[in-house]
């Protein structure tokens, strides 16, 4: 069975995640959604919350999504996985030098890595989480860019009374 990991914040997942994990279907057996929680700090939507949405909306893959956390290194994660690869999606030119530091640094942590970058669909070129949330914290609407049950978790998170500061 090939399995990629695909690490990140997904703070929240949009549809430029989506894309990246729909394509990454069409070449493994099954996608790993991985959440580092080494570097999560004080997020305003917490990892638990995050966790879920990104099982509701890969929900529509079945048992060929799995939505994870880790704690330590992504390099023992991807090893306790049984594989060696790392999916990430890249948008701009400067996506692309954040990812190549990254992934130079990871490989000489582990040699064996191979990672797979995917370019974003042109039409999600632009969505980032950052965006996304600013954008529902003002009141906007942001269904264009999110799944549905992402959309209206955000409406309701951004109402409510413990992030109104
Ligand atoms: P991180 O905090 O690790 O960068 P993100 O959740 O922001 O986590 O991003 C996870 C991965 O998804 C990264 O590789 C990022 O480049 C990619 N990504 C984010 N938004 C998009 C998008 N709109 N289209 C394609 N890839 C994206």
């Amino acid at each position: 069975m090939r399995i990629i990991i695909y690490p990140g914040s997904f703070n929240p997942i949009t549809f430029g995640h989506m894309n990246i994990v729909e394509r990454a279907l069409g070449l493994f057996d099954k996608v790993v959604v991985a959440f580092g929680t080494a570097t999560d700090k004080n997020p305003d939507v917490f990892l638990d919350e995050r966790m879920e949405l990104c099982r509701q909306a890969l929900n529509q893959y079945g048992t060929r999504i799995e939505v994870e956390k880790f704690s330590g290194l992504l390099v023992d994660f991807v090893r306790a996985k049984n594989t060696k690869f790392i999916l990430r999606g890249l948008r701009t030119l400067m996506d692309y030098e954040y990812e190549f530091q990254m992934l130079e640094m990871n490989r000489h942590l582990d040699p064996e890595l191979e990672y797979v970058l995917l370019p974003t669909a042109s039409k999600w070129s632009f969505v980032s989480s950052t965006r996304v949330r600013e954008i529902a914290a003002l009141g906007g609407d942001v269904s264009e860019f999110v799944h549905p049950v992402v959309a209206q978790f955000l409406a309701k998170h951004y109402r409510s009374p413990h992030t109104s500061n």
